[in-house]
Order: C-alpha cells, then structure tokens, then sequence
C-alpha cells in the first residue's frame, strides 16, 4: 500500500474532521481505495455491502446531516460522472460541465445549498476513477466544442483531497486536453498534491470568497480569507491559473466595507494577471433551504430578509437590491481587475447584466467569453 505524507490532519485541513470510513465491498481492491485507507491508517473502516447503507447512529434529523460531515463512504458511481450543469433557461448560464466525483462536504456552510438535497449522514467519494476517466475520454473523442468542467457542484473539490489525492489523477489525465480546462473549485486550502504536477495549462485552482463577516460567520470549518489567498499565491507560483467566486453575495450590516476589504485584500495579495475569471453571484435557494438551515443555525441572520421567488423556483434578494450589490463589487473589481480577466454575473438575466454596466450581448456571449480566457493563458 502507499503511504503519502499529505494527509497531516493540520487545523486546516477539512479531511481532519473524518472519524469512520465506510466501504463498499465491490471497492475495496480499486488503486484509489487502497491508497485512501494507506493514508488514514487511524480511521475506523467498515466493509459494507454494494449499495447498502451505512449503519450511523446519526440521531434525530437534523443532526444526522452534522454527524454526515464526520463520515466518509467509499463507494461506486454507477451512473454518469460527466453532466451539463443545470443552469436554468430563464437566465444567462456560462455552459458549465459538472465532473460528479462525490457527494456532501466535511465544512460547514451556513447557506450551503446541499443541504436541502441531501438528507444522508455520510459523504460519498466515488473510488471507480477508471470508469471516471473513460467516461471523460469518450466524451473527448466525439466532441468538438471547448469545455470548461469543474468538480465543486456536489461537494468541494479539494476538501478532501489530502486524503483521496484525486486531484493528482485529474489534473494529470486534463494536461494535454487542448479542448478543455479543469476547475477546482474550494474553500480550503487543501493545496499540497497540486505542486510538481505536469498541469499543461488546463487546471485552474478557484476559491470562493466572502466578506470576512461571511466567511468567519456562515462559513464553518472552511479556510480563513489569508489562508486562501495565501493558497491562491503558491498556485500561482506553480504555474497554475487562478479564478475567484463571489458567490453567495449576501447582505448583511457592513456589506459595502466587508466586500471592500476583501477585493482589496485579493489584489494586494494575489497577482492579477493570473486570474482567468471572477463570478458574482447574489444569495439564491431552494425554499427547502431555510428550515433546515435555520434549525441547524438558529443564530444566522441572513435568511431573515426579504426575498423573492425567481423563475428557476429559488429564492432570491429583490432586483434592487441585486443590482445594488453587484454594481458595489463590480466598480471595485473592474478598478483593480487585469483586463484579460473575465468578470461575470452567475445565472442573472440580460437586464440585470445591462443595469451591471455590461455591454450589450455580453450576457449572451459569455460561455464563448469564458472559453476565451480558459485559453488566454493556456
Ligand atoms: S464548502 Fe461548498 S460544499 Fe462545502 S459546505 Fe460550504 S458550500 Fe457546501
């Protein structure tokens, strides 16, 4: 078996917070299984049948989605991997694909939209990653458009990486994909297998950032502000391109100062001609959302305000005030941002880009703006 040094359980570290691994029986001779269980020689394993369900005592719902986030479920992908993001018709989408390689997250986001899809208290990893890259292979070898896919939709994309090293796996096999780009996407810091890999260009390593109030309130376990962007700097430094996600943008006292500081904090620290995008993307969720986050965090206030039910059935804050608070982080960023960098609004409909002080047609276009600057600097 291999042992690899990076699983060092630092306070930093989300795979820390795993207490038990459980396993699917048909998995435990995949590579990666064996290379997961080398690595956290400490952990609990228990072999379980295919497709059964682990035994937790998770207690009363909605503790069991707390006890989720200590619990980590080795198992199969017996469906797709590679899928369009579901963006929705009725607002401008950047034609996103979603690379399925897991389920649920060890942080702790106050407004973490997963919560109200899952219920189970585990987080699934999905170790067939041979089926993963065949999957991807054929659907390199019959397309021709320019992919940009990205692994953060289901789960983070490094969280748990010091312990399953998928990373390596992905960015290796993107390397010489000329029609595509790899996005991780994380709020960790989980960085460590990235270095002295052959990335060819076609990794990009993205953070979401927050307002410090945000981030040290709604944010839990996740990587502080300096910590990412000290991530970020390294990245670069290993050659990798950079994207940042403001995403959720939330309203709450202090809002223009907090968001202020945080823009200026990125470009002091990070360099700008590295980075290929930044989104921004006001507060949105399922109705299911709020009661279960308000249960499990009873002292959040941000689900208090008032909002608005859009047309792809999410909540969302009232156009004024969206308008209002993309139009305070776009003068800040458009003032410090490379011009290179494509900055853009996240599912919002053409008016509201246009009110934003977009061109027209810049809405539409912006998967092919999106493609242009994945290749700008590949
Ligand atoms: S880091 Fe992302 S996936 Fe994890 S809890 Fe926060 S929002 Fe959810």
């Amino acid at each position: 078996m291999v042992i690899n040094g990076n699983y060092n359980r630092q306070p930093s570290d989300p795979a820390r917070h795993i207490r038990k691994i459980f396993l699917e029986e048909s998995c435990r001779d995949l590579a990666l299984t064996r290379q997961i269980l080398a690595r956290a020689p400490h952990l609990p394993v228990e072999i379980i049948p295919d497709r059964a369900l682990p035994q937790i005592d998770a207690g009363p719902y909605p503790r069991s989605l707390t006890a989720g986030k200590q619990h980590l479920l080795l198992c199969r992908n017996r469906g797709s991997f590679f899928k369009p993001c579901p963006g929705t018709r009725e607002y401008c989408c950047c034609d996103y694909q979603v690379l399925n390689i897991g389920m649920n997250c060890p942080m702790d986001c106050v407004y973490c939209i997963l919560q109200a899809y899952l219920n189970n208290p585990w987080i699934s990893f999905f170790v067939n990653t041979d089926d993963l890259l065949a999957e991807l292979s054929q659907a390199f070898a019959r397309q021709n458009d320019f992919w940009r896919i990205g692994t953060g939709e289901f789960t983070d994309s490094l969280a748990l990486d010091s312990l399953t090293g998928l990373s390596k796996i992905l960015v290796e096999f993107m390397k010489d994909k000329s029609s595509a780009v790899l996005e991780l996407k994380t709020k960790s810091v989980s960085i460590a297998n990235l270095e002295h890999l052959d990335h060819g260009g076609r990794t990009i390593v993205a953070w979401s950032l927050n307002s410090p109030a945000v981030m040290a309130n709604e944010e839990l376990k996740t990587a502080s502000l300096e910590e990412r962007l000290a991530a970020a700097v390294q990245c670069a430094a290993w050659g990798y391109r950079l994207a940042f996600h403001f995403d959720p943008i939330i309203y709450h006292p202090g809002w223009r100062e907090g968001y202020a500081a945080t823009i200026d904090k990125l470009f002091t620290t990070v360099p700008a001609d590295k980075i290929a995008w930044i989104s921004l993307g006001a507060l949105r969720f399922l109705p299911a959302l709020r009661p279960t986050a308000l249960t499990r965090f009873p002292g959040s206030k941000f689900f208090h305000e008032e909002f608005i039910m859009g047309l792809d059935g999410k909540y969302r804050y009232f156009r004024s005030l969206r308008v209002e608070l993309y139009q305070h982080l776009l003068h800040l960023l458009r003032q410090r941002a490379n011009p290179a960098t494509c900055i853009y609004l996240c599912m919002e409909s053409e008016e509201i880009w246009h009110e934003c002080g977009f061109a027209p047609g810049q809405a539409k276009n912006l998967p092919r703006a999106l493609d242009a600057a994945a290749v700008a600097g590949g």
